[in-house]
C-alpha cells in the first residue's frame, strides 16, 4: 500500500507518526523540500583543534535522549542569532537545542558527579537529577582526538558558514534531518584542506569503494559530481520504506566516517611524533 511505501527519508518524523496521504505528501514536498535545499543546517561535534569528531545524522542521539530528526531541523528563515538553536519537538521535552553527547561503546558516559549523562536534565544547564553536588553535566571522557568531551562543542552552521571555513557541505539533498552528513568525497576534501600535515586521506579509497548502484539512495546521493545535481532527485517509493533501513544506512555511513576520521587522527599523531624524533636527532 501507499502508506508502507512512503519515502521516510524525505518526510522524517514530520508526519507525527500519522502517515501522510499521497496528497499530503505532495503538498509537504512542495512546501518543505525547497526550504530544505536552501536552508540546510549542518550539525557536528567539534574538537578545540577544529576537527569535526562526530557528524550528526538523523538517528544521532541528543543529550535529551531524542534523535536529531526529532528536533526542529527545517527553518523557513534561518535565525540571525548565533548559536542557531535546534529545539526538540518531542512534547514536554525541555531540550532547547540539539546537544551531542558521545557514548562509551554502547554505554552513556559519566559526569564528574559520577552519574550518567542520561541522569541529568535535558534543560539548559544540564543539572543532575540524582545528586545535589553537580553544577551541570561535565565529562572528562576522552574522544578519539585526545581531547576531553567537555572541550568539544556541538556546532550548528549554515552552508555559507561552512564554505567560508573550507569545510565540506556535500551535495544538496531533499532528505530530512541530514545534519552534518556530507559525502565521503567532500569529507576527504574537507579534511585534506584542514590537515596541514600533507599526509592526506589514507582510507578515502576504502571509504568510497563499497558504494554501488545497489546501495541505498541515501548513500548514492553522495557519490560525487558524476551524479549531477541531486537536489531534484526523487526517491522511488516502494523500495526503501523502513525506518530501520534508514538507521542501518546511517550507521554504515557513520562507521565509515568515524573510521576515516580515526585514520586521519592517527596519521596526524604519527607525523607529529616523527617530527619530534627528527628534531631530537638534529
Ligand atoms: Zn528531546
Ligand atoms: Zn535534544
Ligand atoms: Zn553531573
Ligand atoms: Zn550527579
Ligand atoms: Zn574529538
Amino acid at each position: 500500500s501507499w502508506q508502507l511505501t512512503q519515502p521516510l527519508i524525505i518526510v522524517g518524523d514530520d508526519d507525527g507518526g500519522k502517515l501522510f496521504t499521497p496528497e499530503e505528501y505532495e503538498e509537504y514536498k512542495r512546501k518543505v523540500v525547497p526550504i530544505r535545499l536552501r536552508n540546510r543546517l549542518y550539525v557536528s561535534w567539534r574538537s578545540p583543534t577544529g576537527m569535526d569528531c562526530k557528524l550528526v545524522g538523523p538517528e544521532t542521539l541528543c543529550f535529551c535522549t531524542h534523535r536529531y530528526k526529532q528536533h526542529k531541523t527545517d527553518y523557513e528563515v534561518i535565525p540571525k542569532d548565533r548559536p542557531i538553536c535546534v529545539p526538540c519537538r518531542v512534547s514536554r521535552c525541555p531540550c532547547q537545542s540539539y546537544h551531542y553527547v558521545p557514548l562509551n561503546g554502547t554505554q552513556p558516559i559519566r559526569c564528574r558527579c559520577k552519574h550518567f549523562a542520561d541522569q541529568h536534565s535535558a534543560a539548559p544547564g544540564h543539572s543532575c537529577n540524582s545528586c545535589s553536588k553537580c553544577s551541570g553535566f561535565h565529562s572528562c571522557f576522552t574522544c578519539a582526538c585526545g581531547q576531553p568531551t567537555y572541550a568539544h562543542e556541538t556546532v550548528v552552521e549554515t552552508k555559507e558558514e561552512r564554505l567560508a571555513q573550507g569545510r565540506p557541505v556535500g551535495q544538496d539533498v531533499p532528505y530530512a534531518a541530514m545534519g552534518g552528513l556530507t559525502g565521503f568525497s567532500s569529507l576527504a576534501e574537507g579534511y585534506m584542506r584542514l590537515d596541514d600535515s600533507g599526509i592526506g586521506a589514507p582510507s578515502a579509497e576504502l571509504l568510497e569503494s563499497p558504494v554501488t548502484s545497489t546501495d541505498h539512495p541515501f548513500l548514492r546521493a553522495f557519490q560525487g559530481p558524476s551524479s549531477g545535481s541531486s537536489g531534484t532527485r526523487q526517491v522511488s517509493p516502494g523500495k526503501y520504506s523502513e525506518q530501520d533501513d534508514m538507521a542501518y544506512f546511517e550507521k554504515r555511513y557513520q562507521e565509515r566516517a568515524s573510521y576515516y576520521i580515526y585514520c586521519l587522527i592517527q596519521a596526524c599523531l604519527h607525523k607529529r611524533i616523527s617530527k619530534k624524533k627528527d628534531q631530537c636527532m638534529i
